[in-house]
């Protein structure tokens, strides 16, 4: 059985065709460009040349088009017909308080989504693109929408409240909603396997360091806090958002800069964190390689996102009183052992300690906490895509 999981950005789209008795890729592939010149889809299969695909694509019905045309293709292709389909995965950044758990895909949540879009104006919109992309190019496949925020809805009020007019909570749901729900709790889960126990008796903190990055607070298999907001800008600094601010200085920017508020919202979201800090590349890469050969800024940068995860590993271990496991993940998170050094390294009040030899391991997913450590120090490889593919089949199942 195979499920499509589709990710539809305003001008992209990714896409994997997932076995599910595997649950190994047979495909995956990008189309980018969608709606301006040159468009392009790259289709890559396990062991084979990736296969360049360069086309026009109007708009996200094409690139629906070329996506199954490359699947089915005789050459390229890893199925013989889409009916080897047996449904579609999206994933949906936002699904403000509507949905706790993934949906199959209906007009009532198509409408539940575009309101959605009120919070995540940039996002929901282009994931709706693809939801109705899929509609029309594949009307008999079955579809589910799994949201990004829909793990932290477990969160207690005191975590997701602002301390601002209770009635802004109340009329225009201005509160944390949290992000990269898929990610944490696919960890979550394989932590627990990884440690050969319940999920339900763990108390764990994740990392998911990447581009966009967040921390949570997962209690007996719920999120109960997280680091990212109503939107994607709070909490870690991260490639190019500025993570955690006093909010006056929005106003101060505008007057000291004479800019609007949308051209200070474009600084904070796209040229702050380490690209602001650094003044040099949003890319973490680039960054340590700086540092090391002496660039001063791009080394405040690393130390100050490494000094904030330490802040929030100690504020969850304090919100849950308690941790079984910290846990690294994604882009940054998997694959830099100075920054799990750099944190652990920081974190002995908690009886935290990492095995230097098992932290330069290249494995996916390893337990490389020393012997003496109280705290297991976990690196796992996310898998999003996964994620959604299991919701999607769990849905269709039922
Ligand atoms: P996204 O949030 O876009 O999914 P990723 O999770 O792919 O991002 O993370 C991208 C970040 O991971 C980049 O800053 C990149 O430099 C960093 N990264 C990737 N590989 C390495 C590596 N081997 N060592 C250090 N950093 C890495």
């Amino acid at each position: 059985m195979n499920i499509l999981v589709v990710n539809a950005g305003s001008s992209s789209l990714k896409y994997q065709l997932i076995d599910m008795n595997t649950e190994k890729p047979l495909a995956k592939g990008t189309a980018e460009r969608i709606g301006i010149k040159n468009s392009v889809l790259t289709h890559k299969v396990p062991g084979r040349e990736p296969v360049v695909i360069e086309k026009k694509m109007k708009d996200h019905k094409d690139a629906i088009s070329l996506m199954i045309k490359a699947l089915t293709d005789s050459k390229t292709g890893v199925i013989a017909s889409m009916d080897e389909i047996s449904a579609v995965g999206h994933r949906v950044v936002h699904g403000g308080e509507s949905f706790a758990r993934s949906v199959l895909i209906d007009e009532t949540v198509i409408r539940a989504i575009e309101k959605n879009a009120e919070l995540a104006p940039l996002h929901n919109p282009a994931n709706l693109m693809g939801i109705r992309a899929c509609q029309n190019v594949m009307p008999e496949a079955k579809m589910a929408a799994v949201f990004d925020t829909a793990f932290h809805q477990s969160m207690p009020e005191v975590a997701y409240l602002y301390a601002i007019p209770y009635e802004m909570y109340q009329e225009k749901k201005i509160r944390k909603y949290g992000f990269h729900g898929s990610s944490h709790r696919y960890v979550a889960l394989k932590a627990a396997e990884m440690l050969n126990r319940p999920i339900e008796e763990l108390k764990l903190i994740n990392c998911h360091i990447g581009n966009g990055s967040s921390v949570c607070a997962i209690k007996y298999g719920k999120s109960v806090d997280t680091s990212m907001g109503m939107t994607p800008l709070e909490g870690l600094i991260m490639g190019t958002r500025c993570g955690d601010l006093d909010p006056a200085i929005i106003q101060h920017i505008m007057n000291s800069y004479k800019m609007t508020i949308n051209e200070v919202m474009d600084v904070l979201n796209k040229k702050s964190g380490f690209l602001g800090l650094s003044q040099y590349s949003s890319d973490n890469r680039d960054i340590m390689k700086a540092a090391q050969a002496g660039n001063k800024q791009c080394q405040i940068a690393v130390d100050a996102l490494e000094y904030q995860l330490r802040k929030y590993i100690g504020a969850y271990a304090a919100a849950m009183d308690g941790v079984d496991a910290i846990i690294f993940t994604a882009g940054i998170g998997e694959n830099s052992p100075e920054l799990r050094t750099n944190v652990i390294g920081g974190l002995s009040f908690l009886g935290a300690a990492i095995d230097e030899e098992k932290n330069l391991l290249r494995e996916d997913n390893m337990d490389i906490s020393a012997e003496s450590s109280r705290v297991r120090v976990l690196r796992i490889a996310t898998n999003e895509e996964l994620m959604i593919a299991r919701d999607t089949l769990e849905l269709i199942s039922k």
